[in-house]
């Protein structure tokens, strides 16, 4: 910032150089210095600086107008810029002035790459440069192209109701005027894509931050999505992540502007899509018009929608591909390679923050395991138990808590060893998560006691959980070493909201339970009852407090 406050400072002092230089009308030309160096020292705003300049140009060139144009070499016109004392017609026609023929007098200096003076324009009528932006009390005009080194960055316009006001000493000073603000601007031009790059880089740390700050993958999808709007535009902004079997994809949509279509947070065939494209090829993909070409199996669905173009880019953690991160519009044309300049730095910092909270996700899910058994640990049951509270109460539902106990299992150490008893419990671990539905939580709760979560589960449910358990590990035969084994098990049911309606309380209804199922006789279920709440007797087994 200061380097370019500086530089603009000097450039500003060049055109005071230059205007001292030359002898027209020298206390005008010290205003315009002067004017020039407050511009830039009180501001950075191009348009304020160039405002400046041109009205201290046209002072001392003795004008009545004059225009600034900025190159656009993408539509190869010039656009205005800043202008001053001209009326608002000829303002209208000098909007944009195309480049392509030399059929005005800007576009004419461009071409011929010199500044043009016309001493008096009446007199050039028959010129087929004669532009229509020359009103009728137009006598006198000049277009001089700026340029730093050989690029040219804009022209600068003038006119004068009056004629011949181009002596050789304006015409010098018209043109080191024009070197310096060829400079100036090019300066300008520099710091708003110096600006707009540090721009990208304060959106990638919010995006940081709103995914360090948030342990919710859609959340963070989601705000990261709103975060890339402000850096480009899009109809639909899509993340898909490779399953681990290579074959399938999942799909999250992050946001779109239109009700879309395709499936979402579904997994879906990898085959003949995009992502397989960018999974082979490891580099970005377009597509410019889905109008003409759709190259994917998803792309007749995505221009169902409205949607003509799209990019695709992968997201590389080290060195693998794990997902692609998916841009569409429903402009054609909307993405090409310049985009990438700023898309791929940001797709890095997702996979850096994916990366991140995938490890952190392991971490937790560590730290909520039981390393023996790889069942939950007692923080992933206070979790569970709270979120299954809540849940219970919104929508007014049951669920279960069961709790197990292995009959007599000193023995079994005393007999074998504690790492053999460590063998039956892995093996009774499996047994137990393998008759529970997916969204039952297994903790490892004590030694040899284990305590499963049951959502949405009334009495009867729970009971037939437990009786399943009972009656294959009854069945089972464990292995240890040489040797096979039997054991039993003992439980113990308590039903929210039936039993209890606090975590504790409900742990102590299924630990009672489980209690009176060992001192009645062991190898059975027990189910603590509540006053005047009747229980069913479900099975032989089946006892009730
Ligand atoms: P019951 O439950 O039927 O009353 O008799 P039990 O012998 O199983 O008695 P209890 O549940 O009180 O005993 C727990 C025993 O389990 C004590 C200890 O020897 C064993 N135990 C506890 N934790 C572990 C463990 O991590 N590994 C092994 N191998 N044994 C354990
Ligand atoms: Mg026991
Ligand atoms: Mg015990």
């Amino acid at each position: 910032m200061t380097g370019l406050l500086g530089w603009l400072a000097a450039s500003a002092l060049l055109v005071a150089y230059t205007l001292n230089r030359i002898n027209v009308k020298q206390r005008m030309e010290q205003a315009v210095i002067d004017d020039l160096v407050v511009a830039t020292n009180r501001s950075l705003e191009l348009s304020q600086i160039l405002h400046t300049a041109l009205d201290g140009i046209l002072t001392s060139m003795e004008m009545d107008g004059g225009a600034v144009h900025l190159y656009d070499s993408q539509s190869n016109h010039m656009t205005l810029l800043v202008q001053n004392g001209m009326d608002a017609s000829l303002v209208e026609t000098l909007q944009t002035v195309p480049l392509q023929k030399p059929y005005n007098l800007i576009s004419r200096a461009v071409a011929e790459k010199r500044p043009i003076f016309l001493e008096n324009i009446r007199s050039e009528e028959s010129s087929p440069y004669l532009p229509v932006e020359l009103a009728r009390n137009i006598n006198s005009a000049a277009a001089i192209p700026l340029y730093t080194g050989n690029e040219l960055v804009a022209t600068l316009l003038l006119n004068s109701r009056r004629k011949r006001r181009f002596s050789a000493t304006k015409v010098q000073f018209i043109t080191s005027v024009a070197q310096a603000l060829g400079l100036a601007l090019e300066k300008a031009r520099l710091y708003h894509q110096v600006s707009s790059e540090k721009r990208t880089m304060f959106v990638l740390n919010e995006i940081t931050k709103v995914i360090n700050s948030s342990l919710d993958l859609q959340e963070i999808y989601e705000n990261f999505a709103v975060k890339i709007r402000e850096l480009i535009d899009y109809d639909r902004c899509v993340i898909v992540l490779i399953e681990e079997d290579k074959m399938n994809v999942r799909v999250f949509l992050l946001a779109a502007t239109h009700q879309t279509t395709l499936p979402e947070g579904q997994i879906l065939p990898l085959a003949n899509t995009s992502v397989e494209w960018v999974l082979q090829h490891k580099r970005p993909q377009f597509e410019n018009d889905l109008s003409v070409n759709r190259l994917f199996y998803e792309d007749d669905a995505l221009f169902k929608e409205g949607i003509r173009s799209a990019v695709r880019i992968p997201i590389r953690v080290k060195d693998e591909i794990i997902g692609v991160f998916i841009l569409n519009s429903r402009r054609p044309g909307n993405y090409s390679e310049q985009d990438l300049d700023i898309l791929e730095p940001i797709v890095e910092h997702l996979a850096l923050s994916l990366e991140k909270y995938l490890l952190f996700q392991q971490v937790s899910v560590l730290s909520l395991t039981d390393e023996l058994t790889g069942l939950g640990n007692r923080r992933l049951l206070r979790q569970e138990m709270e979120r299954e509270l809540r849940r219970a109460d919104r929508y007014d539902r049951n669920f279960s808590l069961l709790m197990a106990d292995i009959d007599f299992f000193k023995r079994i150490n005393d007999t074998y060893g504690h790492l053999d008893g460590d063998q039956v419990l892995k093996q009774l671990a499996e047994i137990v998560h393998d008759h529970v539905r997916d969204i039952d939580t297994c903790i490892r709760y004590g030694g040899e006691e284990f305590l499963v979560i049951l959502p949405e589960t009334d009495l009867d449910g729970a009971v037939a959980v437990a009786e399943k358990i009972r009656g294959t590990v009854e069945q089972a035969v464990f292995q240890i070493g040489r040797n096979k084994i039997q054991i039993t098990v003992s439980l113990g049911i308590a039903v929210y909201p039936i039993h209890a309606v606090t975590d504790e309380a409900l742990l102590q209804r299924a630990d009672d339970a489980l209690y009176h199922a060992k001192i009645n006789g062991r190898n059975r279920i027990y189910v603590y009852n509540v006053g005047a709440v009747e229980m069913p007797t479900l099975f032989g087994d089946l006892e009730i407090i």
